[in-house]
């Protein structure tokens, strides 16, 4: 593994759910050549290698997780802030409540999260 790898992966380990924008400006701080083609180029082997996934955000930055089991998530409208939903077998759930057979499914589901409720709250 390459130090520039191994600088990404701490990265994605300590910040679940980071762009490869604010990885790259973190990998900046510690290693200060370090190019943004180069972090997008080391995301894209270890997404394929499955070592992190890779989320697709619908009018968002893609983001990087490090939990690489399938799993769905939650973005707050307001900062970004991404969550793992527990597993909660959507899937199932919805075969049997449709009686289909679902070969694949996306979900995009929005909230906002707590601090960002209560800064609200402060605003009012
Ligand atoms: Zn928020
Ligand atoms: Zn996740």
């Amino acid at each position: 593994m390459t130090k520039q790898r191994k600088l990404i992966d701490d990265i994605i380990q300590k910040n679940p759910h980071i762009t490869a924008e604010d990885i790259f400006l973190k990998a900046k701080q510690i290693m200060p050549s370090i190019a943004l083609g180069t972090v997008y180029r080391n995301l894209g082997i270890m997404a394929r290698e499955n070592e992190i996934l890779k989320i697709p955000v619908a009018n968002g930055a893609d983001r990087y997780d490090k939990t690489t089991k399938p799993h769905d998530h939650a973005l707050c409208t307001v900062c970004g802030t991404m969550k793992d939903i527990p597993e909660t077998n959507i899937k199932e759930l919805l075969e049997e409540r449709l009686n289909m057979k679902i070969s694949s499914y996306n979900l995009n589901i929005y909230f906002q999260c707590p601090k960002c409720l209560k800064e609200q709250k402060i605003k009012i």
